[in-house]
C-alpha cells in the first residue's frame, strides 16, 4: 500500500507504456442498489441520488438512497447474522480467513473494473486507483485474512484455586462511515479486520462515491460470505450515516472523516448505547526540512505528500516548516517540480492530476487560496483553476506563510503547499506541535541523532522520516489530539473489533 511515490505511483513509472493498464469501457453501472441479506433493495422510501463524476459534471448513474428506516432493516440482518448458533457464529477462524482470502482474489479478478468505477466516481488518476488504491485493498484483505485463526488470548497467573483465561470475542454489529477521498480503501481498512475478528458490518460509502462500495456487495455475496454478515447502504451523512451513530443496534462505529463530524458521533455514540467508536480524522500536517538534509529527496517527497490524490488527503503534507539557509533553493525546487504534474483526464495514463470532488469542496479551496494571497503569503505557482466550471485547481505553493494565516490553520484538504521558514530546532517543534491535529509529521535531515529526537519531540501518530505517505497495511496508523481515536491497520486493529472476556474456573482440587 505505500502510497509514496506520487501523484502517479513508482510502479506505473517503471511499466512500459504500451503494458500500463487500460479503464475499461463502463456502459451501465451494474450496482446501484441497497445491499442487505446478501440481496439487492430499493430504499424504503422509494428515493434516488445521482452520483457524479467530478471530470465531466455527468450524472454517471442514480443509487438507491438509504435513510434511517434501510438502516434498521440492514442492522436486523446483521443482528440475525450475528446471533449465537449462527454460520457466521460457528465458522471455525480459519474459514473466515479463506473467505476473506477469497474476497481478495475477486477483487484481483474485476481490478480493473473497480479502478475504473473509482477513477470515475472520484476524479483521482485511474493509474493511482489501479496500483494504489487497489493494491492496499487487496493487501489489507490478504493480511487480516492471515491474522483471522491467530487472535490469541492469555492464560493469566492468579490465585492457585482458581484458572484464568482471557478470550477475543467479535463486538457484534460494526458500523463503517467512509469518506469519498479514498472510498475503496478506507471501506477495507474497516472491513478486513472487523470480518476477520467475526464481527457483522454495516456500511454507508460517502454520497460522492459508493460505487465501489456497492461492487464489493456483489463481490461478498460471490465470495460466498454468509447472508447479513456485510451490508451496505449508500445514503446520506446527516440522515443514514446519524442513524448508524446513534442506534442502540449497533455496538461500534469505526468513521473517517472531518473533526467536525467526528465530534457529532462521538456525542451520539455516548447518547444511544455508549458504542465503541473509532475515529480517524483531520490533519495539518508538519514537515521540517533541515538545512542538512538531501534537498531533492525531500522536495520531491513533499511534492507528492502535498498534491498527491488533489491533495485530498488526510496525511497531507500541509505545513512544510524549511530551515532558512535552504528555504529559496527548496521553494524554486518546489516550483521547478510542481511543472511537470499533467492536469487532466482522469482516464488518460499521462494525467497525474485530477478534479476536485464536487463544487462544494472546490470553493472551500478556493476560498482559502483567495484568503492566503489576502493575508499576504506570497503565490508562487498555480492558484488558479482551470476552464469555466470546471473542479480542477492547480497546484499551488505559497512561501512565507506565517502561522496565524487561515491556510497555515485550517485544513484545506486541496493541492495547495504552505511553506514556512524556521531557524532553530527547539523553535520549529513548537511551532509545528502548535495544531489541534496530531495525525502524521515529517523530518528530514541526514543526521540520525536529529531524526530521532525530533520524532520523539512530534505530537503526532506517524513521524515519517525521510520518506512521505510510507503507509503499510503491518503498521497502525492514527491520530493523536483531535485527529481521531484508536487505531487502524496492523495487529493494532484487533483490538479495536475485539471484546476482551475473562473466563475464571473455581478448582474443587489443587495439587
Ligand atoms: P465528512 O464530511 O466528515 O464525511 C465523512 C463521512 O461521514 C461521509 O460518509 C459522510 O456522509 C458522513 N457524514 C456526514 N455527516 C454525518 C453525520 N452527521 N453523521 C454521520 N455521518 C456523517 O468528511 P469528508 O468531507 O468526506 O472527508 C474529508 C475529511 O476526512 C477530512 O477532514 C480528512 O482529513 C478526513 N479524513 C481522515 C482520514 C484519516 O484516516 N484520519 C482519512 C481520510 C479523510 P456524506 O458524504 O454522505 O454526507
Ligand atoms: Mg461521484
Amino acid at each position: 500500500m505505500a502510497q509514496s511515490g506520487t501523484t502517479r505511483n513508482r510502479v506505473a513509472e517503471k511499466t512500459p507504456a504500451s503494458d500500463l493498464p487500460q479503464p475499461v469501457k463502463v456502459q451501465q453501472v451494474r450496482n446501484t442498489k441497497i445491499f442487505i441479506n446478501n440481496e439487492w433493495h430499493t430504499s424504503i422510501s422509494g428515493r434516488t441520488f445521482p452520483t457524479l463524476n467530478p471530470a465531466t459534471g455527468d450524472t454517471i448513474c442514480e443509487v438507491q438512497e438509504a435513510d434511517k428506516e434501510d438502516v434498521d432493516k440492514a442492522v436486523a440482518a446483521a443482528k440475525v447474522a450475528m446471533q449465537l448458533g449462527s454460520a457466521w457464529r460457528k465458522m471455525e477462524p480459519s474459514r473466515r480467513g479463506r473467505l476473506l482470502h477469497r474476497l481478495a482474489d475477486l477483487v484481483e479478478r474485476d481490478r480493473l473494473l473497480i479502478a475504473t468505477l473509482e477513477s470515475l466516481d472520484t476524479g483521482k488518476p485511474f493509474l493511482q486507483a489501479f496500483f494504489v488504491d487497489l493494491e492496499g485493498s487487496i493487501r489489507t484483505l490478504r493480511y487480516y485474512a492471515g491474522w483471522a485463526d491467530k487472535i490469541h488470548g492469555k492464560s493469566v497467573p492468579v490465585d492457585e484455586t482458581f484458572m484464568c483465561i482471557t478470550k477475543h470475542e467479535p463486538i457484534g454489529i460494526c458500523g463503517a462511515i467512509i469518506p469519498w477521498n479514498f472510498p475503496l480503501l478506507m471501506l477495507m481498512w474497516k472491513i478486513a479486520p472487523a470480518l476477520c475478528c467475526g464481527n457483522t458490518v454495516v456500511i454507508k460509502p460517502a454520497e460522492q462515491t459508493p460505487l465501489t462500495a456497492l461492487h464489493i456487495g456483489s463481490l461478498i455475496k460471490e465470495a460466498e460470505f454468509p447472508p447479513g454478515v456485510v451490508n451496505i447502504l449508500p445514503g446520506f451523512g446527516p440522515t443514514a450515516g446519524a442513524a448508524f451513530a446513534s442506534h442502540c443496534g449497533i455496538d461500534k462505529v469505526a468513521f473517517t472523516g472531518s473533526t467536525e463530524v467526528g465530534q457529532l458521533i462521538k456525542e451520539s455514540a455516548a447518547k444511544s448505547n455508549l458504542k465503541r467508536v473509532t475515529l480517524e480524522l483531520g490533519g495539518k500536517n508538519p514537515c521540517i526540512v533541515f538545512a542538512d538534509c538531501d534537498l531533492q529527496l525531500a522536495v520531491e517527497e513533499i511534492q507528492k505528500g502535498a498534491f498527491y490524490n488533489q491533495g485530498q488527503c488526510c496525511t497531507a503534507a500541509s505545513r512544510v516548516f524549511v530551515q532558512e539557509k535552504i528555504y529559496e533553493e527548496f521553494v524554486r525546487r518546489s516550483i521547478e517540480s510542481a511543472k511537470k504534474i499533467v492536469i487532466g483526464d482522469p482516464l488518460d495514463p499521462q494525467t497525474t492530476h485530477g478534479p476536485q470532488i464536487d463544487q462544494q469542496h472546490f470553493d472551500k479551496i478556493m476560498d482559502l487560496i483567495e484568503s492566503g494571497k489576502k493575508e499576504g503569503a506570497k503565490l508562487e505557482y498555480g492558484g488558479g483553476y482551470l476552464g469555466e466550471k470546471s473542479l480542477f485547481i492547480q497546484p499551488t505553493i505559497f512561501s512565507e506563510v506565517k502561522d496565524s494565516m487561515r491556510i497555515a490553520v485550517e485544513e484545506i484538504f486541496g493541492p495547495v503547499l504552505c511553506i514556512f521558514r524556521f531557524k532553530s530546532q527547539q523553535e520549529v517543534i513548537e511551532r509545528a506541535n502548535n495544531s489541534r491535529y496530531g495525525l502524521v509529521s515529517a523530518v528530514f535531515t541526514t543526521s540520525m541523532d536529529r531524526a530521532l529526537s525530533v520524532s520523539g519531540a512530534m505530537e503526532t501518530g506517524t513521524v515519517w522520516i525521510n520518506c512521505y505517505n510510507a503507509l503499510h497495511v503491518q503498521t497502525p496508523f492514527g491520530g493523536y489530539k483531535m485527529s481521531g481515536n484508536g487505531r487502524e491497520l496492523g495487529e493494532y486493529a484487533l483490538a479495536e473489533y475485539s471484546e476482551v472476556k475473562t473466563v475464571t474456573f473455581k478448582m474443587s482440587e489443587t495439587m
